[in-house]
């Protein structure tokens, strides 16, 4: 059976003396649980021409928000034991192991862009909880849809459990022969709104939750904020949901995430890639205009670089 090396069975056990020693490590000045966001991008240049200004801008709006949350940002740009999809699995199992001071690793998408750069997760409310992902319960266990959760942007207990479920869910992706192929065409008879392609994490992640009812306790598929907000219903009314929220409405979602839009590659699958960079551009420009608004500044609008004072 397919595990990450090194194998370790009592990191609960392990990561309690460290804190032990090291107790004033467990909480960040703010008094929340230390955390690391990860993200992460190929080794290469991106093939896109403007790839590596939207790589640049996401690291910027994930460093900026780490910055005044105080969470440490970690940027990976190596493929470890998995690639592709999966290359997230072995990066947070190694961050885990190397700093028993985190409590949570935070992936997130290099395609995911922080529009509301004040809010906070809500650590207190996931006691026993070791798995925070955007999703709904109905859509994975009722109607097994796809994307149902999304595994673009989660967080992961720094425990035990989390090192064993890293090893279930690997096992999923596992890349000899034809697995991944086979697996591809397996979830997608299992799965609505799927088409065969090799098995992704998200299909995987999904699959594991069916399959494994006694892990499901552990998950919690995050809902009543928007740790993931598909792009396209978000990113073209930035300044409408702003204008709502000021007037008294609904806060703007938490995170939007570009899916589909490939900018690195520039290999889009769903929305023309114009379409893509425009509104990526402006969700940074966004968030941007929340962290210099103390330093006097906002752009001029969105789409701009020029600022105004
Ligand atoms: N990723 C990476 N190196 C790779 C491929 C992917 O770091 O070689 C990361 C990157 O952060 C990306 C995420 O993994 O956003 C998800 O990969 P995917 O190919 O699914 O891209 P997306 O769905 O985000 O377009
Ligand atoms: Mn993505």
């Amino acid at each position: 059976t397919f595990r990450f090396r090194p194998v370790i069975g009592n990191w609960d056990q392990q990561r309690a003396e460290w804190l032990e020693k090291y107790p004033h490590k467990r909480l960040t000045a703010q008094g929340r649980p230390r955390t690391i966001l990860v993200t992460s991008s190929p080794p290469h240049q991106c093939e896109h021409p403007t790839g590596d200004i939207f790589q640049l801008r996401s690291i910027k709006n994930k460093i900026d928000y780490g910055r005044l949350h105080m969470v440490d940002v970690y940027y990976n740009m190596v493929v470890m034991e998995m690639d592709g999809f999966w290359v997230k699995l072995p990066i947070i199992r190694r961050l885990m192991l190397q700093h028993p001071e985190a409590e949570w690793i935070w992936w997130m998408d290099s395609d995911a862009v922080f529009i509301d750069m004040d809010f906070q997760i809500p650590f207190e409310n996931y006691q026993g909880i070791n798995m925070i992902i955007p999703g709904w319960d109905d859509a994975v266990y009722d109607r097994r849809e796809w994307i149902g959760l999304n595994a673009g942007i989660f967080l992961i207990r720094n425990c035990q459990w989390s090192l064993d479920f890293l090893d279930l869910w690997g096992a999923l992706g596992e890349d000899y022969g034809d697995h991944k192929t086979i697996m591809g065409e397996f979830v997608s008879k299992e799965l609505t709104g799927r088409s065969g392609f090799e098995i992704d994490d998200q299909a995987g992640l999904i699959w594991l939750l069916i399959s494994r009812p006694e892990l499901r306790p552990q998950v919690f598929l995050e809902s009543s904020y928007l740790l993931h907000s598909y792009w396209v219903g978000v990113a073209p009314r930035l300044e409408e949901m702003l204008a709502e929220f000021q007037s008294g409405g609904e806060r703007w979602p938490f995170i939007t995430h570009f899916v589909g839009c490939k900018l690195c590659s520039g290999k889009y699958n769903s929305t023309s890639l114009e379409m893509c960079e425009d509104e990526s551009t402006r969700a940074f420009n966004f968030a941007d205009d929340q962290v210099l608004k103390p330093y006097g500044y906002r752009h001029t609008s969105l789409p701009q670089p020029e600022l105004v004072d």
